[in-house]
């Protein structure tokens, strides 16, 4: 059984080798936190942005989508506090000259306290049996109760500190805690500081005419500055929600977890404007219906959890991520935040304009309040990467690689094999994928013996291959092999896209 560690090494090289992800720049031996999708990768993130953007536009009628630029006026960044504070506690190991942040430090030192809780609870439930009260136990057990103060008490003397930009505190409490660096083994520590995120650079042509504009570290703040714009000109009523995909930009101070932490990467967000008052009702109906939305993708359930925050964002009156178990541990995907009217009201502020709904019904006006779900695209893709890499032993004694992708997020649905290179057999495969291309992504090959393309179908996740053969030619039925059953089936060409379409509505 390959450690999980094992296993994230083997997604990265599987995901390079099949043309899924590249190291960016890699013939200058990459460029740090950085990738490029492949001829594969780029199907497949395409269509799970599709598939986000269908279900949060297309099936909602309430919900319109927009595209803002990368860049934006500076005093965006200065309105939505990024300017001031979106950084990041980083502390450095004198020793292995490694960096880390602060706050995931202790956060792994909490974790590790949590997990012995569990296994303690876990052991005793064995124990007990049908009798188990974990409630009690828990309030009770003088060991599970001692590492339950303790974490209760790091985490309010690490976010008091944290709060009061008291960074000296922070290095005290690592200190005392006793917290090694995974590298060198020592607690040898500088101070902590503060580290902006934001990428800048210079607009502007000409030296006296330049000014500074940033790279958006994320992709909300164009959907507030369009709120007006976007309202009357599709003409919308409260409730009602602007989506929006595309880059965001971060100067990430721990960036070695693959597609996990990158510094150029995409968000997939949402934000729902609601009237004050109603916005709990709205955070939770998002949480649940986000949720449902992972759920579909085919994934088991104990694979995702949901984290509600204890310590809120300046902004958020309350907020909750969704985890999901990659390779790397349970770690978050998406979040939703409860955002009240701070972005919109600090817009107007620094705008001067006022950025109001006016309620006809009541004869009112008001800032709405606005419920966020944004999710990472690159660790959803690559939640379904891991979750769809399987190595199986076949009864013949042989190994494949499959992706279980689901077969609506597959790069390549159908594969057009003529079985051997000559005898007619391409000329009718030609025939079968020009009248399929146009729906079905597909793929034609007819190098190679059947049994390795198959294989190499396998590694990239196409649900269907179908086969060109001299009888054929006689009877216009081919073969169409699944990928996850590897069982095959002979139907008739006319038929192809008819069952194609069929499997795709319930994969
Ligand atoms: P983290 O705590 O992991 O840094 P965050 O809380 O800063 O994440 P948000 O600002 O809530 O993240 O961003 C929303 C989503 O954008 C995240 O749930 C994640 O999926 C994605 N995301 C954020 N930072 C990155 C990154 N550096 N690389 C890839 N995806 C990211």
């Amino acid at each position: 059984m390959a450690t999980n560690e094992d296993l994230f090494k083997k997604i990265i090289s599987h995901a390079k080798e099949y043309g899924f992800v590249f190291p960016s720049s890699e013939i200058y031996d990459g460029l740090s936190a950085v990738y490029d999708y492949g001829p594969f990768g780029v199907e497949l993130k395409n269509n799970i942005r599709e598939y986000w953007w269908k279900s949060m536009v297309q099936h909602h009628e309430n919900i319109v989508g927009i595209d803002a630029a990368i860049f934006m006026h500076p005093t965006v960044w200065k309105a939505s506090g990024h300017v001031d504070a979106f950084s990041d506690p980083m502390i450095d190991n004198k020793d292995s000259k490694k960096r880390y942040r602060a706050d995931v430090l202790i956060e792994d030192y909490l974790q590790k306290i949590e997990d012995k809780v569990a296994k303690e609870i876990d052991k005793a439930k064995q124990r007990f049996g049908e009798t188990f009260d974990e409630k009690m136990y828990r309030e009770t057990n003088p060991r599970v109760l001692e590492n339950l103060n303790k974490i209760d008490t790091v985490k309010k003397r690490f976010y008091d500190s944290l709060g009061k930009n008291d960074l000296a505190d922070v290095k005290l409490l690592i200190e005392e805690l006793g917290i090694v660096c995974p590298v060198s083994g020592t607690k040898n520590w500088t101070d902590v500081r503060q580290f902006n995120l934001m990428f800048s650079t210079q607009m502007g042509s000409v030296n006296e005419d330049t000014s500074m504009v940033y790279l958006r570290p994320e992709t909300a703040q164009g959907i507030f500055v369009n709120f007006l714009n976007v309202m009357k000109s599709a003409r919308m009523k409260i409730p009602f929600g602007i989506a929006q995909t595309g880059k965001a930009f971060r100067n990430e101070i721990v960036a070695r977890q693959f597609l996990f932490r990158m510094r150029e990467f995409e968000q997939m967000e949402m934000q729902y404007f609601v009237k004050p008052g109603e916005e709990m009702e709205w955070y939770n109906y998002w949480k649940e219906e986000r949720m449902k939305w992972h759920l579909s993708l085919g994934i088991p359930a104990s694979k995702y959890r949901f984290h509600d925050h204890d310590k809120l964002a300046h902004y958020a009156n309350a907020a909750a991520d969704i985890e999901f178990e990659f390779p790397i541990g349970f770690k978050e995907i998406e979040g939703i935040h409860s955002r009240t009217d701070f972005d919109l009201g600090a817009h107007q502020k620094f705008s001067g304009k006022k950025l109001q709904y006016f309620d006809q019904e009541n004869n009112e006006g008001y800032v709405p309040y606005v419920i966020e779900t944004s999710i990472g695209l690159d660790r959803t893709f690559l939640a379904i990467l891991s979750h769809a890499y399987r190595e199986e032993k076949l009864d013949d004694g042989s190994e494949r690689v499959v992706l279980g992708i689901p077969a609506r997020l597959a790069p390549i649905k159908v594969a057009i094999l003529p079985l051997i290179k000559k005898d007619g057999l391409p000329g009718k495969a030609r025939m079968i994928m020009d009248n399929l291309m146009d729906e079905f992504r597909c793929f034609y090959e007819e190098k190679d013996t059947i049994g390795r393309r198959y294989r190499r179908m396998d590694a990239i996740g196409t649900p269907w291959c179908i086969t060109i053969d001299h009888q054929t030619l006689q009877d216009d039925m081919v073969t169409i092999r699944d990928r996850d059953t590897m069982l095959q089936e002979r139907i008739f060409i006319d038929k192809i896209d008819g069952i194609v379409r069929e499997k795709l509505k319930n994969n």
